[in-house]
């Protein structure tokens, strides 16, 4: 299994959206309890968290501006961080696909890195 920047994304967005749908957290409370939560998922697999708190809070912003979105992986159902416009159907994570060619998760990928 490879963690690429866009893998940790799209599990702390998976937990924040949780979070936010099913607690009455407002929007900071669900981010730090979704942080946390994805940091402890991250050290329980032996991995440093690549995104930071700061990070976090700039994906969500950019999924709220729909600058990016959760698409669903067409073969292992899990959602993952991509820009807006990927043809969802054929959509597939890089956990089931790991990307040879750079571009696909790169803006999820250049929120992380830099
Ligand atoms: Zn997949």
């Amino acid at each position: 299994m490879t963690w690429q920047p866009n893998i940790h994304a799209s599990l702390f967005l998976n937990t924040y959206e949780y979070m936010a749908k099913t607690s009455a957290l407002d929007d900071i409370d669900a981010l730090m309890k979704a942080y946390r939560l994805y940091a402890e998922q991250i050290s329980t697999c032996g991995l440093e968290p690549l995104l930071t708190i700061t990070r976090a809070w700039r994906l969500v912003k950019f999924v709220d501006a729909n600058m990016l979105a959760m698409t669903r992986c067409s073969k292992c159902g899990g959602h993952f961080v991509t820009e807006p416009y990927e043809n969802a159907r054929h959509f597939e994570c890089g956990l089931c696909t790991p990307p040879a060619r750079a571009g696909k998760g790169a803006v999820a990928g250049g929120i992380l890195l830099h």
